[in-house]
């Protein structure tokens, strides 16, 4: 449990001082057997305190302390959906929102590091209030097809087998959504071809 807050801090003052968080946006949770550890509600992800982290029955949903972040509904959704994930991180970076704000996909296919980091698809999570039920909901309903997701009008979300995996594949996301941008801007770039996609993945 310990192991885990630490990593919740270390990977919560990254996502800050990288840039793809700010103000008090965002969320992350870590999987330990059968709680979750996650932020606490309104918390700077770049000044976070190991102490202040709440534990959260999965099963249940029920808080064991404190005042757990507002999307603690679609973190369980996605610990309850995926065996796999043991991570969860949730942000609003500047060119991932953007494309969700526009409702443009993330195209994960424009180079070889986003087919295999983030797979064939990201799905775009359809408009649900934050914190909702619907919220969660229409996550569970995607969260068994892909590991990254955008959230429309909202921001992005991304899973990994380890808090690292989730982190390194939020920041892939960023980076794609940042290249697509600046695609459109220049009206140039295809994706890879579909047979050269399917060799990346090894299918
Ligand atoms: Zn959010």
């Amino acid at each position: 449990m310990k192991d885990a807050g630490m990593n919740i801090v270390r990977y919560g003052r990254m996502l800050y001082e990288k840039g793809l968080t700010n103000g008090t946006g965002g969320n992350i949770s870590a999987r330990v057997g059968d709680v979750m550890l996650i932020t606490p509600s309104g918390s700077c992800k770049g000044m976070l305190d190991s102490t202040e982290l709440v534990t959260v029955d999965i099963a249940s949903g029920k808080a064991l302390s404190g005042r757990p972040s507002m999307e603690t509904p679609f973190h369980l959704a996605a610990y309850r959906n995926r065996e796999d994930v043991n991570g969860v991180v949730h942000v609003h970076p500047r060119f991932c929102t953007t494309l969700a704000c526009a409702r443009i996909d993330v195209m994960p296919g424009l180079t070889p590091e986003g087919v295999m980091v983030l797979g064939k698809r990201v799905p775009t999570i359809p408009y649900a209030t934050p914190g909702s039920n619907d919220l969660a909901e229409a996550l569970g309903k995607e969260v068994v097809h892909a590991d990254a997701f955008l959230l429309q009008s909202h921001g992005a979300i991304a899973l990994g087998s380890d808090l690292k995996e989730a982190f390194h594949r939020l920041e892939t996301l960023e980076f794609h959504a940042e290249l697509q941008y600046h695609l459109m801007v220049l009206g140039k770039g295809d994706r890879l071809p579909e047979a050269e996609i399917r060799r990346i993945l090894k299918e």
